[in-house]
């Protein structure tokens, strides 16, 4: 655990200058991830807004506050997850991440998975449900329900964000966390292999 934590510390400093996108010139600072390094269950959202830039922790904005929420509702502690982004830097005015960004961020994500290896990946929104699912798919298609990967499981849910913007969504939104509670209490896998996710 030791271990882990000062690996991550470690990776965390190491990629803290980092300048491989046009992002690097806006930002306060990389917003690394934050939570248990040995979590089974890790969420992954889509980019820092302001507060999270100043701050230099995800999720610590009103959609932060509102998936603290959400998350206490089915019983999780913030304590007991890892929560880390697609994009470790804010997009100007908040806009959605460009692919460019995307792919040069993207193995900073990988190796926090590979070093955490969490059995969940809960997916926020479109951008994290995409790179995470390899596959162009609209939430809408596969919120609330899980999908085996090669290592790990990904649960797409809808972006809390959603909720923020739109309370139509909200109920959606508090059902995909009601959806993941009860995926999680089966216990672990199995679930929606590629082969079904061809179908799709
Ligand atoms: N804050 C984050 O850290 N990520 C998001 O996707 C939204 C808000």
């Amino acid at each position: 655990m030791a271990d882990l934590h000062h690996t991550l510390q470690t990776f965390h400093e190491a990629i803290q200058d980092c300048q491989k996108c046009a992002l690097a010139a806006g930002r306060t600072q990389v917003v690394f991830g934050s939570g248990n390094p040995e979590a089974d269950i890790m969420f992954v959202g889509e980019a820092p807004g302001y507060y999270e830039d100043k701050e230099g922790r995800p999720f610590v904005g009103a959609a932060g506050k509102l998936l603290d929420c959400l998350l206490q509702e089915i019983g999780i502690q913030r304590s007991e997850i890892f929560i880390a982004n697609v994009l470790k830097c804010r997009p100007p005015q908040n806009r959605d991440p460009l692919p460019e960004e995307v792919e040069a961020c993207k193995p900073y994500l990988w190796r926090q998975i590979a070093l955490i290896k969490p059995r969940v990946i809960c997916t926020l929104g479109n951008f994290a449900t995409q790179l995470l699912l390899e596959k162009k798919v609209g939430i809408t298609k596969v919120r609330g329900r899980s999908f085996q990967m090669q290592d790990y499981c990904v649960f797409p849910m809808l972006h809390p964000a959603a909720a923020l913007y739109r309370e139509t969504f909200q109920a959606s939104v508090r059902e995909d966390f009601q959806h993941l509670r009860a995926f999680l209490d089966q216990g672990l896998p199995p679930v929606t292999s590629k082969e079904q996710m061809q179908l799709l």
